[in-house]
Order: C-alpha cells, then structure tokens, then sequence
C-alpha cells in the first residue's frame, strides 16, 4: 500500500453498510475493513476505524461510540459518514498523494441529498473528479455479466443494510427493487429469537456468527448444532445453551421471507422480452448474505429459475467498480454524471 501511493490515485470504492473495499487502479483491492468507527463522544474525534473499530462493538465505555455510519443503507449519520470515507480514503493513499479519480458505488435508492454527501465527502478527500456507480449495476459488471448487450440479467445484492435487486440491460438499470432488509436484520432476527424462545440475550457479534455458522434458508442434508453462550434475562447471569440449524432456520424464516417476495414483484415487474432472458440465463446472488447456506435454492423453488451465487460474493461490487476504473472510456455509459457546478 505504501509504493503504491506514489504512483497511482484512482480508486473505486464500495461504500457498504456493513464493509467498505477499495481497489486501486492497477493494483487491485487495497482495503477490505468493517465500515465501522469509534469516536469520542465528547470531541467526535475518530478514535478507531475498519476492524480495529468492530472489535470494539458491545465492549464500549461510556465515552466512546462505536457506529457503523451507513447501517440502514442509507448515510445515518453525514458527518461521522464522511470521516470514514475520508479516513479510509487516506489510508489507501497514506497521506501521499490524494487520488484523482475516484468511484463511488452506492445503492439504487439513494437520495440526491445522500449522493452529494458522497461526493462532498469523496471531494474533501481530496479527489479531483468523483463519480457515482449504482451498486447492482457494479456487482454484475463484477461478476463478468456483459452489461452493455441487449439481453436482461437479474442481480439480487444482499448486504448488511439493504437488498438492492435490479434488471440489467444495455448498460443501463431497467427496473429495480430495494428493501431494507437484509444481513443485519438476519442477525437481529436471531437475538430476538433467542430472547423469546429462551430468555436469553445474546450480542450482536455472536447472532451473526451463529448466522453465518449454522444459518440456513432450506433444510440441510446434515443438521448443525452449536454452544451459544450470553445472558439469561430472568436470573441475570451468563448462560451456555446448545441450538440447533432447524431452530436458527426458523428465526430467519420472516427476513428471508421479505427477501423472497422482492425478488418476485420485481420478477412480476419486468417487460417480457426481459424476463425471457432471465428465464434462460438465471438470476445472480451477490454481497454477503448471498452466502446464507440454501439461499440460492430458496429462490429456485420460488422463482422456479435458476440462482447463482457470484464467485466470492462479497467483493463482486468493488471489482465491478475497479473494472470501470480500468476501461473507464468503455463504461462512461453505466456512470451517474459528476457534479459540475
Ligand atoms: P454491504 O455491502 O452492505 O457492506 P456485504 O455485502 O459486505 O454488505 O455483506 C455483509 C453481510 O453479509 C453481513 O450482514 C454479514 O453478516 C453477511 N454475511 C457474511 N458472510 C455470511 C455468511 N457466510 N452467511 C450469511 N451471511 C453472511
Ligand atoms: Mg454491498
């Protein structure tokens, strides 16, 4: 990271809710972090960033916050936002030279208000000219979909804040779909599993882990099980108790539920000659929570097409960006124009 600051400043950013990743023109991808940050309450100075800030969820004292900035998909909070963005920005580039170009992939359903704290906070960074990519329309170009041919692909990008579902065509987004639903609220619907089925409350860190573990959205041909330990609501002390994949596949059933019906209004949404080549060339599951065990097979019961999951789901957003990046003259049509003022 440090040679490659001197020569080069053109980075493609995927600003997620839950992990941000940056790759930087010829090199690849230079950052892979939480989009996390601790601050000082009191000063709101930065105070830990990426991974060394989620190690601190749930562990805090009082004067120190720890805040993912974007958690609902949306910038929660602009002015912690931005200094992640900045302070991410700079690490990359560590302190030398501030890069020139730089994209910034972001969801469908962002507002312009929203879009011009990206900007404003990608500018403050020191970036000459700031584009905006729309996320799914990043992921496919990611996952090598010739977007710029007139045939329809249908992405599903799950994340930690949002699903972002969109139809892809001649360079462009023909119709889209975006619900808040998505990781997180996998993992929040495991803590409150957990609390009403056995009054016990557990961290966020352990739901997820459980979710990533042994989470599932169809039976498995082998069943887990697994020791979760947290605290029992009634007595107040720490507790072990053994779950089993079938208990945690019920918790998860209502989120996954939502995320099924997205995908099939935006299914009953598109114009026929599209749906026809869906119909033949399946649909694409990226992000994160594209790796819950048989959540590609869900979708193939309901939707009745064949479901993929992308190679390596989870960076196919910020190599669709770093693609743009490196043939940025052939993909000048899938671009959001720059502000000019
Ligand atoms: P974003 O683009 O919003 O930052 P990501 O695409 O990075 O989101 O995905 C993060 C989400 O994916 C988190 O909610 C995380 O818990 C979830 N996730 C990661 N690995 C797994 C897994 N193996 N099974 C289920 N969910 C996973
Ligand atoms: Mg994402």
């Amino acid at each position: 990271m440090v040679a490659w600051s001197l020569f080069s400043s053109d980075i493609a950013i995927d600003l997620g809710t839950a992990n941000t990743l940056i790759w930087a023109k010829g090199h690849g991808i230079v950052l892979n972090e939480p989009s996390v940050v601790a601050y000082d309450r009191t000063t709101r100075q930065l105070i830990a960033l990426g991974h060394e800030a989620h190690a601190m969820i749930g562990k805090t004292h009082r004067d120190i916050r720890v805040v993912r900035p974007l958690k609902d998909g949306v910038i929660a909070d602009f002015e912690i936002a931005e200094s992640m963005l900045r302070a991410f920005i700079r690490r990359v580039t560590n302190g030398m030279l501030p890069p020139r170009r730089v994209i910034v992939c972001v969801p469908v359903g962002i507002t312009e208000v929203e879009k011009r704290a990206v900007r404003d906070s990608a500018e403050q960074a020191g970036a000459k000219d700031v584009y905006l990519l729309a996320e799914p329309m990043a992921a496919a170009i990611g996952v090598g979909i010739d977007v710029h041919e007139p045939t329809g692909n249908m992405i599903v990008d799950i994340g930690g804040g949002t699903t972002e579902i969109a139809v892809i065509a001649l360079s462009g987004i023909v119709a889209e779909e975006s619900v808040r639903i998505a990781g997180d609220e996998m993992t929040n619907a495991i803590i409150q599993y957990f609390r009403r089925q056995h009054n016990m409350l557990i961290g966020e860190r352990t739901a997820e882990t459980i979710k990533c573990q042994i989470g599932s959205a169809v039976p498995l041909e082998e069943e887990y099980e697994i020791e979760v330990r947290g605290r029992n609501l009634v007595t107040g002390i720490p507790q072990m108790i053994r779950v089993t994949s079938e208990e945690i596949r019920h918790a998860l059933e209502e989120p996954i539920t939502v995320i099924v019906q997205a995908v099939l209004s935006l299914l009953e949404r598109t114009p026929p000659e599209l749906a026809a080549d869906i119909y033949d060339r399946g649909i694409v599951l990226t992000g994160g929570g594209a790796l819950l065990k048989g959540l590609d097979r869900r979708l193939e019961e309901a939707t009745e097409l064949p479901v993929h999951v992308a190679e390596d789901p989870l960076t196919a957003v910020v190599r669709g960006g770093g693609k743009v990046l490196e043939e940025f003259e052939a993909y000048q049509s899938v671009l959001l124009k720059p502000r000019r003022l």
